[in-house]
């Protein structure tokens, strides 16, 4: 199966985002848990989810992905900030526990759910004191009952961010007690940013991602092209194929045999019916 989707809101409900994948194509998606700039998140309606996973299940839709809001940073210098952090990642992390009860009540199977996150930026206090900060948050949240895996997302290392570099994600893992539930989303446009040569030696990369952290806690791709040079640390995504990471290595992408059963979420500057074409024409370039 060929999971590939875009970036879809659920602000008008689970349903609609699950009626929106089906008109463009997409057999995954990923959807902020609430506003991406942070604030209350919206009471679940069992009602909606029950009609949302039972469509998904119906349409084949693979894993969920959902991604924290951009302002959570459990490694700010700001402690309001990091308990925000904790108490947006706790509640998100019983909500998405709530979707899988859901499915489970009704007799469906969610397939996986994901909970990515971006690690944080340190903002001058230094990686160490930034990595040490993260995983305090994830030991201070994650319980054996956890049924979410929690993913690093990969970062182009613009500014102070944390975990632009694969060593940086593994030390984190290695500080989380309970890391069997830590998995990693490999952005393509940051580790491109970060340096990494998905163009022209994606095995190199594959390998280096394998010696350091492990290709069996690589769970979701984020797929986008990238508007400047590797190694340029900025963060700005570009459509696939009009960026300098180019059409040619996304295909590779989602052929390799290490990353062609993951799901792929485009997060690609395009509305609907642009990623609809997207989805489109990555699909006809699978093999
Ligand atoms: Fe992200
Ligand atoms: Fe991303
Ligand atoms: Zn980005």
């Amino acid at each position: 199966m060929f999971y590939i989707g875009c970036h879809l809101s659920c602000a008008k409900g689970y349903l609609l985002m699950v009626k929106e994948a089906e008109k463009i194509g997409a057999t995954a998606f990923q959807f902020f848990t609430r506003n991406p700039r942070g604030g209350n998140a919206k009471a679940l309606d069992d009602a909606d989810l029950e009609a949302f996973l039972r469509n998904k299940e119906e349409l084949g839709i693979g894993p969920l992905v959902a991604h924290a809001p951009y302002t959570l940073n459990g490694c700010s210098a700001d402690e309001s900030v990091r308990d925000f952090a904790w108490r947006t990642m706790r509640e998100d992390l019983e909500r998405l526990g709530k979707i899988r009860m859901v499915a489970e009540s009704n007799g469906l199977t969610p397939a996986e759910i994901y909970y990515n996150f971006h690690p944080g930026s340190h903002v001058k206090q230094g990686t160490e004191v930034g990595i040490r900060l993260i995983s305090e948050m994830l030991n201070g949240i994650l319980t054996p009952d956890h049924t979410t895996t929690v993913l690093l997302e990969t970062m182009a290392g613009k500014g102070s961010e944390v975990g632009g570099t694969f060593e940086e994600l593994r030390e984190i893992i290695d500080r989380v007690e309970l890391s069997d539930k830590i998995g990693v989303c490999l952005d393509t446009c940051h580790v491109w940013d970060g340096g990494y040569d998905i163009v022209n030696d994606l095995d190199g990369v594959l390998n280096e991602f394998d010696r350091v952290i492990g290709l069996d806690r690589l769970k979701a791709i984020h797929l986008n092209d990238s508007l400047n040079l590797r190694g340029a640390k900025k963060d700005r995504h570009a459509k696939i194929g009009e960026g300098q990471i180019g059409l040619e290595a996304m295909i590779r992408m989602i052929n390799h045999p290490a990353l062609k059963d993951l799901p792929f979420c485009l997060e690609t500057p395009n509305e609907l019916d642009g990623y609809a074409k997207e989805i489109a024409l990555l699909r006809s370039k699978r093999r």
